[in-house]
């Protein structure tokens, strides 16, 4: 059966996702420099076009280029930012597979039926629910392959955003492809195909299947057919969701203080909190861990009266087993807490008795929110 591919990819993510968040950014030069405010991890089309490199030092670049606008790094924001495309993606069709913080292949197959209508019109539905509900701009490429689909990607940030690779436009393209450019061909792989005469894709896929695979072996003979448009790789969803969340790390010393151990565990509850909410994923046990000075391992677990991804919810028994396992007779070395038995179903059964749900959940969702916005923490439950 044929499958219907599409790459979406996201136009200068991390100045993207800058603008989404502060729209004074919009129509202007902007870069994003490396966390350490070293060199331009990401360029504007306005910042490109005044001749800004990536990865210019930029220390270099702002004396060249005063007048683009340097914003620092900030990760937690992108992150974030790409869990909602992605989760957007997951709205049209289940069959995403994450590629990187902002790429995902997006097997459309089944979606012709359901939305009842072409592949290229849902392409531009995506795009247009990217722009409009996060301010992201997304090119996709379409094809029946997923190194196909990558070129039509490509193609697509000048082509109004949506590019399809179809057989009958398949030769006069890999005819204008360098093979330099297609996903696959790495350094080695050049420079062989170089010797053999070989510069667009379609000096490659005009060489005989025997010779291909002579030449290049295995991969060679993949990378033959799905340029050709049949398709070897297949879309694959992300893993299964994790079942438990662990957080732990050495303590700048060792300690005997239990107040040490105290700060230290709610800095890791607050991130497996964190992580557990990104994930839609709610703990139904917490086990707290102490690792002694010379490595001896003493754990706790306690099971919760319902499934929370709440500090709030989860900080009082996580420290009643930290007082528990804790003796200032030891010196310890670290400490840890793992979220486990974890519940992604909507379908989690409502306690009548816990008043409270409603209200965490929302300081959940604002204190991740605030954190996206402005860096990682910069607010504690105290
Ligand atoms: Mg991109």
């Amino acid at each position: 059966m044929k499958h219907y591919l599409a790459l979406a990819d996201c136009d200068c993510f991390f100045v993207s996702a800058e603008r989404a968040f502060n729209r004074k950014l919009e129509n202007r030069p902007v870069a994003v420099l490396s966390n350490n405010d070293g060199c331009v991890v990401s360029r504007s089309k306005e910042a490109k076009a005044l001749g800004l490199k990536m990865g210019e030092p930029y220390f270099m670049a702002k004396q060249r280029l005063p007048d683009i606008l340097y914003v620092r790094a900030n990760h937690d924001l992108y992150q974030a930012t790409s869990h909602k495309v992605m989760a957007l993606f997951k709205s049209f069709t289940p069959e995403v597979e994450v590629c990187s913080v902002d790429e995902a292949f997006l097997d459309l197959t089944g979606t012709k039926l359901l939305y009842k209508q072409n592949y290229i019109k849902t392409a531009r539905d995506i795009r247009q629910a990217a722009w409009d509900k996060l301010h992201i701009p997304v090119s996709i490429g379409l094809s029946t392959t997923k190194t196909l689909a990558k070129l039509a990607s490509d193609k697509a940030k000048d082509a109004g955003g949506v590019f399809a690779i179809g057989a009958a436009e398949r030769r006069k393209i890999l005819a204008q492809t360098l093979i330099s450019d297609v996903s696959g061909v790495g350094k080695k792989l050049l420079a062989q195909m170089r010797e053999e005469c070989i510069f667009t894709a379609l000096d490659f896929v005009m060489r005989p299947d025997y010779w291909i695979k002579a030449q290049f072996g295995a991969h060679g003979a993949d990378l033959k057919n799905e340029l050709s448009g049949i398709a070897l790789f297949k879309v694959t969803p992300e893993g299964k969701a994790p079942l438990s969340i662990q957080q732990t790390s050495a303590l700048k010393e060792f300690s005997r203080a239990l107040e040490v151990l105290q700060a230290e565990l709610r800095r890791h509850i607050h991130a497996a909190c964190r992580k557990a909410r990104r994930e839609g994923a709610k703990a139904t046990t917490i086990e707290v861990m102490l690792r002694t000075k010379d490595f001896r391992v003493v754990t706790r677990k306690e099971k919760l009266p319902f499934p929370t991804s709440e500090e709030t919810e989860i900080l009082p028994p996580a420290m009643r087993l930290l007082a528990a396992l804790y003796t200032p007779a030891v010196v310890w070395r670290s400490t840890g807490i793992t979220l486990a038995g974890l519940s992604y179903d909507a379908g989690e059964q409502q306690d009548l008795f816990r008043q409270t749900a409603k209200s965490d959940d929302r300081l959940g969702k604002v204190l991740d929110e605030l954190e996206a916005k402005f860096g990682k923490d910069i607010v504690h439950l105290g």
